[in-house]
């Protein structure tokens, strides 16, 4: 009998984002991650790239394309739009981010490499995303659309709220 921690067919790990945890470990194993599936997909992880992810992996909280080009600049890597817009849209292409398009920004992916459809928990005070995964061809949604003969392919949820810190802060005011 073999022991795997975590084999692919593994439920993805619970939301992350919210709860206190080893964000250093979290970056490293993101960054780690996003280098390996390059590699072995023969993309190029270009500086700026690389740049981009780490950037949006600081925090778990979204970031507007313009933002990204502040730090970007910042970090030595030019100042024209494109720059930013190239490197998100590689990001997002490839599964290591995800465009919340409530917020027209985008946020690292908590599940680098899993194929899943995510679920964003967005604060509305402190724009902090923890992300989960949906089941899209279950629940309500699910039943409406076998009803209809309806195949879903993708789902997007976006569910806005008060996150425990910001409601926490809210109780004791
Ligand atoms: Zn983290
Ligand atoms: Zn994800
Ligand atoms: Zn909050």
């Amino acid at each position: 009998m073999t022991s795997s921690p975590r084999s692919k067919n593994a439920p993805l790990p619970g939301p992350v984002g919210f709860e206190a945890h080893d964000h250093a470990g979290c970056i490293q194993t993101a960054l780690a991650a996003a280098e390996a599936h390059c590699a072995e997909h023969g993309l190029r992880f270009t500086p700026v790239r690389r740049k981009a992810l780490e950037i949006l992996l600081q925090e778990h909280r979204a970031l507007g394309a313009y933002d990204m080009l502040d730090r970007l600049r910042d970090a030595g890597f030019g100042s024209q739009p494109p720059v930013a817009y190239r490197a998100l849209e590689f990001l997002v292409d490839n599964g290591f981010a995800h465009k919340i398009e409530r917020l027209n920004a985008f946020v690292a992916c908590a599940h680098p490499g899993a194929s899943h459809s995510p679920a964003f928990m967005i604060c509305r005070d402190c724009d902090s995303v923890a992300e989960t995964h949906s089941a899209p061809a279950r629940g309500a949604i699910g039943d409406a659309a076998r009803a209809s003969g309806f195949q879903i392919e993708r789902t997007v949820v976006e569910a806005l709220g008060l996150c425990p810190a910001c409601a926490g802060k809210d109780a004791h005011s």
